[in-house]
């Protein structure tokens, strides 16, 4: 077999270009040329190319452990795969003490009925400077420590190793932001190829990794006790820090695997939620994933499981939240705010689905649905000869990624056959790209309001107000009663509402619960106002009810 390998090297490194091989293994004959050599024929015992380069004492150890396992199953026949199979290998060779060349095999397999491989062709040659770097570009991404390959890895190993217990453990740079801000987007990308050499180096062959996105990194490893935990976290900290002297921390989260059957994404989303929770402690930079965590990842998942036949069985409703004139104590609009009725448990608020919706997309669907409802319920106020007051619906952003919500709602306004100014539309201040500020562009463009919901909860607000073209200004209700509470903060809300009246915008005050909060916006020139001191969003029965009571009092004072 040696001599079949060394014919192949030495065709390789004495003359330029490719190696071509095929093999018969009906026949055990071979033939192998290059681009000069014509081609030759061998006869020998049953040859595989890639164990032959495994064995001569040349590959690299590390390539040796990559494709040991892989090539002796290749030919035992025991891949579990039907078709003829085309692969790729690359491999670096020892070609003296002090130099490694890299190799790239090529082989097409040809395979029996019963799995064994008959036939294979395939050319062996030295890659070029290009190949290599294109392939150490490819396997940053796309190795095993690419997030998917990662979670069937970790699957597998989980479910098949009873024997060790299992730990994830997911970590990131504390404000990583700073570091691009501070030392430059290059030297942050090369902070995180570090991080990935030294875990490549620190991990051993029992414990897996992957970055899964920006600076999040998860490693997967077996454990004894909650002290090998700490030990690995520690000893791996002190590697990952002081890059070139600079300074940066990291938050670790921790899910010990209790049920081997939860799916390795709700196991790795654990350790997430671990992380996130000890961000901003100075003091202890490892969390634990806890009962309370444990309960929330519990709802999650029944929220996930119920939420499509909830859409189909009309669990969803609209409610309406009206909105004031502060002055004259009518209702000039209302704002539809999704409610689920969930059977057996009765009805249940927004924030507790609402974010689950918004990372799994689900809020597509939902938010249409509530569009719909406003258009329709539009539609029918129009055609009983109703004054109807415009609705305006919460767009998810979410759905800021392309401009089809915008053709969406035109679609439903069209069909309902509504002005389109019956149908506001509410996008939460924190647009953080540039895509977003064109999609609200857009729907400007298209003829709709647009307000700009919970203005004062963020710090991006004036950003924001500059760039993107709303039409009104929704003070959130946080902003509101903190800044309410002191005489400084109160001249920040009169300012605000002086500077945007300025630019030519509409306000409105969410969250306004007291008459002296009123009085207080009335006085600084906000005359719209929508809180819990005039009402709680209710349903549309009950919100018909409202306006036909106030219509009454109009019609019984004039
Ligand atoms: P939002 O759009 O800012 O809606 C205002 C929230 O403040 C509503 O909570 C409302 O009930 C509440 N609120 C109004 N006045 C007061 C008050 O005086 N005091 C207090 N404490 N709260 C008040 P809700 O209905 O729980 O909705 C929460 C958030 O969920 C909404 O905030 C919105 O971001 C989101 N949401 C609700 N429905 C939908 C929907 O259909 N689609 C989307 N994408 N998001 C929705
Ligand atoms: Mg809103
Ligand atoms: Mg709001």
């Amino acid at each position: 077999m040696n001599g079949c390998y060394e014919k192949m090297t030495d065709l390789l490194m004495n003359k330029s270009g490719k190696v071509y091989f095929y093999i018969d293994y009906s026949q055990n004959e071979w033939f192998i040329a290059n681009q000069s050599a014509a081609p030759e024929c061998m006869i020998s015992e049953r040859y595989n190319p890639v164990e032959a380069i495994l064995n001569s004492g040349k590959i690299t150890e590390e390539d040796r452990g990559l494709y040991g396992d892989f090539a002796g199953k290749l030919y035992a026949g025991t891949l579990s795969c039907i078709a003829d199979i085309k692969l790729k290998i690359q491999f670096r060779l020892n070609v003296s003490d002090t130099e490694q060349v890299w190799y790239s095999m090529e082989l097409l397999l040809g395979k029996a009925d019963d799995g064994r491989i008959t036939e294979t062709a395939g050319q062996l040659y030295k890659m070029s400077e290009r190949e290599i770097m294109d392939r150490n570009i490819l396997h940053f991404y796309t190795n095993d420590r690419n997030p998917w390959i990662f979670a069937s890895l970790i699957e597998n190993r989980i479910k098949n190793d009873r024997k060790n217990n299992y730990a994830f453990i997911q970590f990131d740079v504390v404000k990583f932001k700073l570091i691009n801000d501070t030392y430059g987007e290059p030297i942050g990308t090369e902070l995180l190829h570090h991080f990935n050499d030294v875990l490549s180096v620190y991990c051993n062959e029992t414990q897996l990794f992957s970055r899964l996105s920006a600076d999040v990194f998860m490693v997967v490893t077996p454990y004894n006790d909650i002290e090998d935990i700490y030990r690995f976290i520690k000893g791996l900290e002190k590697r990952l820090s002081g890059y070139n002297g600079m300074k940066y921390s990291f938050a670790f989260g921790v899910y010990l695997v209790e049920d081997r059957s939860v799916p390795s994404r709700i196991m790795g989303d654990s350790a997430g939620i671990a992380r996130s929770q000890i961000k901003g402690n100075a003091l202890e930079n490892i969390g634990f994933y806890n009962d309370s965590q444990k309960k929330l990842l519990k709802s999650k998942k029944i929220i996930e499981d119920k939420m499509k036949t909830a859409l189909e069985n009309g669990e969803f409703l609209m409610y309406l939240q009206p909105k004031y004139s502060i002055s004259d104590n009518t209702i000039i609009g209302a704002e539809a705010l999704v409610r689920w009725n969930q059977p057996g448990s009765g009805i249940i608020s927004p924030s507790e689905f609402i974010p689950i919706f918004e990372q799994n997309g689900f809020i597509i669907k939902l938010d249409e649905y509530i569009w719909e409802c406003a258009c329709k319920l539009l539609h029918k106020w129009i055609e009983l000869g109703y004054k109807p007051v415009p609705i305006s619906v919460n767009v998810s952003r979410v759905h800021l990624k392309n401009t089809d919500f915008i053709d969406n709602i035109e679609a439903l306004v069209k069909k309902y056959d509504i002005p389109k100014s019956m149908l506001e539309l509410e996008i939460t201040e924190t647009i953080e790209n540039i895509n977003a500020n064109a999609m609200v562009k857009a729907a400007k463009k298209h003829g709709f309001t647009l307000l700009m919901d919970d203005f004062g909860s963020s710090y991006s607000s004036l950003n924001t107000l500059k760039s993107t073209p709303f039409d009104v200004l929704k003070i959130d209700r946080s902003f509101l009663s903190s800044f309410m509470e002191s005489e400084r903060g109160q001249k920040i809300i009169s300012h605000t509402i002086a500077m945007s009246k300025d630019i030519g915008l509409g306000l409105i005050a969410e969250g306004v619960e007291t008459a002296e909060q009123a009085n207080f916006l009335c006085d600084c020139g906000c005359n719209a106002a929508q809180g819990f001191y005039y009402s709680k969003a209710i349903p549309i029965e009950d919100f018909e009810r409202l306006i036909e009571e106030e219509q009454k009092q109009k019609e019984a004072t004039s």
